[in-house]
């Protein structure tokens, strides 16, 4: 996989580059919060597999401590307050990049996979239904 992604404002290019990374939704309350929306679109990125290429400031971050208890740092543009990806201090994301998707440029419909995992379904909406295949998961596991 070759894609590249940006911020809204286009300040913040990235791009991802080898094997396709697995894909999970996340419906935990601060996804609701970080997306604004009901669920976070998560592409679990090796960090080497990823870079920032252009950008005129750093990213801002803000760190939050998740329902689970690890450290939840997330990464936005500081001039258009888009949340390009997320890392956080649990083993399972060690040297991950859990990247917006929703950031993704015009690849975004072609180059996805359908989600691997579910995660955090005790807070899925009441009217969004489960997608059919992935792995559920109450929680993080
Ligand atoms: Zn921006
Ligand atoms: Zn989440």
């Amino acid at each position: 996989m070759h894609a590249s992604g940006s911020c809204l404002c286009g300040d913040v290019k990235y791009e991802v580059a080898g094997e396709r990374p697995n894909l999970a939704l996340c419906h935990c309350q601060e996804c609701h919060k970080v997306t604004g929306s009901c669920f976070s679109t998560c592409l679990m990125v090796p960090e080497n597999n990823f870079s920032i290429v252009h950008g005129s400031k750093p990213l801002k971050t803000f760190t939050v401590k998740q329902e689970s208890g690890m450290n939840l740092k997330v990464h936005f543009c500081p001039n258009c307050g888009t949340t390009v990806y997320k890392t956080a201090d649990a083993e399972q994301f060690k040297g991950t990049i859990v990247l917006q998707a929703g950031t993704l440029d015009k690849g975004l419909a072609v180059n996805m996979a359908k989600p691997n995992a579910e995660f955090w379904t005790k807070y899925r909406t009441s009217w969004l239904e489960e997608v059919k295949g992935p792995q559920q998961f109450a929680e993080f596991a």
